[in-house]
């Protein structure tokens, strides 16, 4: 049986950046689902679907192959045969995305597709829906908070350390709305899961929220 870590909650709360040092740590593979979402969100921007036409979008989902690999403990993801990751973190792509995935077809697509890596791999996977819809019965949950002024700070310093033009008002905000998207949409929903561990990482270092969550794999907690 593979063991499997759950990490949901709001854009830039930390997921990522924990979730990959905590695979480090443990010898885990890192699961990154937005990404996935992310691929997914970059085929419609590139064959001119808007995110409103969604019987399109549902029509689209089959001609979008979406995979993943790791090269150097970096997971990499392909859309029909070709690597994206850099292609899919630009601010364009993460608005498309949150509208992309409340489409039906898009989300079980993927979540099958996660769901056959977490049972053959032990995997810290991060997203909005692993705790409650992907992985019910994961050996651990966190619903990782921050708040929205954290939130936008770090993003805001990683495009500033990129030399990529930012305004932190203006971050503030799309991360407001993505997640009120995220938040009130009808098939998975992010939510906390009734048994995920909260944790807010507005005060904490990248180190005590691995560690903290460390401690509940080990039934420290
Ligand atoms: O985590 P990240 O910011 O890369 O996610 C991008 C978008 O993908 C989210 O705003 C959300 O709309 C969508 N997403 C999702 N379900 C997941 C992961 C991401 O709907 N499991």
């Amino acid at each position: 049986m593979s063991y499997n870590i759950a990490i949901d909650g709001p854009a830039g709360a930390g997921k990522s950046t924990i979730a990959k040092l905590i695979a480090k740590k443990k010898g885990f593979i890192y699961v990154d689902t937005g990404a996935m979402y992310r691929a997914m969100a970059l085929y419609f921007l590139e064959n001119g679907i808007s995110a409103e036409d969604q019987d399109k979008i549902s029509a689209a989902v089959q001609n979008a192959d979406v995979t993943i690999s790791y090269e150097n403990g970096e997971q990499v993801v392909w859309l029909n045969g070709r690597n994206v990751n850099g292609l899919i973190r630009t601010e364009e792509v993460s608005q498309m995305t949150s509208k992309s995935s409340t489409n039906g077809t898009v989300r079980k697509k993927l979540v099958e597709l996660q769901q056959a890596l977490a049972k053959k791999e032990n995997v810290v996977m991060d997203g909005r829906d692993i705790g409650t819809c992907v992985l019910p019965d994961a050996d651990v949950k966190v619903y990782l908070d921050a708040s929205s002024h954290v939130r936008a700070h770090r993003r805001y310093e990683e495009l500033k350390a990129k030399g990529e033009p930012c305004d932190l008002a203006v971050i503030e905000k799309d991360i407001i709305e993505r997640d009120y998207r995220d938040m009130h949409r009808e098939i998975s929903p992010l939510k906390r899961a009734e048994d995920a561990q909260y944790l807010d990482s507005s005060d904490m270092t990248i180190e005590q929220v691995a560690d903290a969550i460390i401690k509940m794999c080990d039934g420290g907690l």
